[in-house]
């Protein structure tokens, strides 16, 4: 179903959308709580919402002396867009529930945006954001390496030997690589000469560094990996960015895009549109191209060998490294499978999992947005647990995915997905959500307002 694009017309944006939510957020932390059954039917009717007007519903104060007695302690690991928020949404609905965020990594940033990075169009410190404010509304903050969770005994333990207790735990570590399969890409990735850049940090500047350094007439290969993966369009919008930059800054180079899919896997109609229009001389699309093996930047293909200047290559995916120490890996050796009413595990109880490391629902993506909206529906159920209350049996979430195609032009994917009891798990709605009738410059101001808003609604 094609989607109007003007803001009018997007009224999914605004039922759990971030766009919404830091006003409300600020408004929730001046609220006086509610009595216990006016808060279970707004927390219920909030969750029902995907969390956008929860915030309201559900507010508490956090003011020091406010709080009553603690009902329990969550650790939340992975201050990425999942566990933040859950942090976050603890934090401001559950009042006296003690919240504990573990993260390796000093700041937070953001993947969403980062092929603008690429691009040349945005700075780093643009898609940078600290964890100072979750700390400022009372979430304690730990900077470590989570190396083992010893589900029995219900604590986590740190690199550095610090153990941590709680009663829930909220794992939200995002993905980590498969290389075993392709010949010589772990070696490649070592060595910094090829870069993936899928998770945003000191490799989107390298990439873009590579770039720079490129002599005009140089050749970019680029890497797709088989679906799964994170963020579905994020690789198309990658090879416009790259290609925009090649426009103006080397118009005698190229980029190889090779996908191990059989065609594009997101707003497949409007890249190729994008395409057609805009880099004719840059893009050259080749599915079915898996890759094989890397040699220095040679990318190896099944009947093909691709020499390049600059190799980037998105390995393929799993959920990241702790959830499969932790044994609670058990869809196709790769995801974790959970309950979708209370994002629990379904191999470890007691072990809330979000984000990209889940086995997605029927036509779930692995975004951002949908992390932020998973993170809502488990920051409520485990309240309602640790207050011995029944969770919301229809919760509804949304996404929105916005891909630069240049620039300045967008398009946006949207969708809602439903709980179904009889399917016990999410669906997505009849109707609901669809894609740009065409790439426009509104939607590049929104895909800003977008990423600010969500950044903002889960790190406050
Ligand atoms: C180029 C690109 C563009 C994208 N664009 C969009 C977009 O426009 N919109 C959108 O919605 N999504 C987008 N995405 C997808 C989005 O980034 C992911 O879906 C999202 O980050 C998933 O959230 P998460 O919480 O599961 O994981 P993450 O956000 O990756 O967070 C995981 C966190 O856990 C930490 N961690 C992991 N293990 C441990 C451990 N053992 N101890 C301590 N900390 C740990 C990591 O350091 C990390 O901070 C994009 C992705 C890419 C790569």
């Amino acid at each position: 179903m094609t989607r109007p694009s003007t803001k009018s017309q997007l009224p999914l944006a605004a039922a759990g959308d971030p766009s919404a939510a830091p006003v409300a957020s600020r408004d929730a932390d001046r609220i006086a709580q509610p009595a216990s059954s006016a808060r279970r039917r707004w927390l219920a009717a909030g969750a029902a919402l995907g969390g956008g007007a929860l915030a309201v519903g559900c507010a508490s104060s956090t003011a020091p002396g406010a709080r009553g007695p603690s009902i329990g302690r969550v650790v939340v690991v992975g201050g990425g867009f999942g566990g933040a928020t859950a942090a976050r949404y603890l934090q401001m609905w559950g009042g006296n529930v003690d919240v504990v965020l573990v993260e390796r990594n000093a700041q937070f940033v953001s993947c969403p945006i980062s092929n603008l990075v690429v691009g040349g169009f945005k700075q780093v410190g643009d898609i940078t954001r600290s964890y100072g404010g979750l700390s400022a509304m009372g979430v304690k903050v730990v900077r470590g390496d989570v190396v083992t969770i010893d589900a029995v005994a219900k604590k986590v333990r740190l690199a550095d030997g610090t153990e941590l207790p709680y009663d829930r735990l909220v794992l939200s570590p995002g993905i980590d690589f498969m290389t075993d399969g392709i010949g010589g890409l772990q070696p490649a990735l070592d060595s910094g000469r090829v870069v993936h850049a899928w998770k945003a940090g000191p490799q989107t500047v390298e990439l873009r560094r590579q770039l720079e350094a490129m002599p005009n007439g140089g050749t970019v290969a680029m890497t797709i990996p088989a679906t799964p993966y994170r963020c579905p369009p994020g690789p198309y919008e990658r090879a416009c960015m790259i290609a925009a930059y090649l426009k103006t800054a080397k118009p005698r180079s190229k980029l190889l895009v090779l996908d191990a899919n059989p065609e594009i896997q997101s707003k497949k109609a409007l890249f190729e549109r994008a395409w057609a229009q805009h880099y004719k001389d840059q893009i050259e699309y080749k599915p079915n191209s898996g890759l094989r093996e890397v040699a220095g930047t040679t990318a190896r293909l099944e009947f093909d060998d691709v020499k390049a200047d600059v190799l980037n290559v998105i390995p393929p995916q799993r959920a990241a490294d702790i959830a499969v120490k932790t044994g609670l890996v058990n869809v196709n050796n790769r995801w974790v499978g959970v309950n979708w009413l209370t994002m629990e595990s379904t191999a470890v109880p007691g072990i809330h999992v979000l984000g990209d490391a889940t086995f997605p629902a029927p036509a779930m993506p692995k975004s951002g947005h949908m992390a932020n909206q998973h993170a809502k529906v488990a920051a409520a159920a485990i309240i309602q647990l640790l207050r011995n209350e029944p969770v919301n049996p229809t919760p509804v979430v949304m996404n929105t995915c916005y891909s630069f195609v240049t620039q300045r032009d967008v398009i946006h994917v949207a969708s809602v997905h439903q709980f179904v009891a009889t399917k016990n798990t999410f669906e997505p709605v009849p109707g609901s959500g669809g894609v740009s009738a065409a790439a426009n410059q509104i939607e590049g101001r929104y895909a800003l307002s977008w990423a600010e808003n969500i950044w903002t609604d889960m790190l406050g």
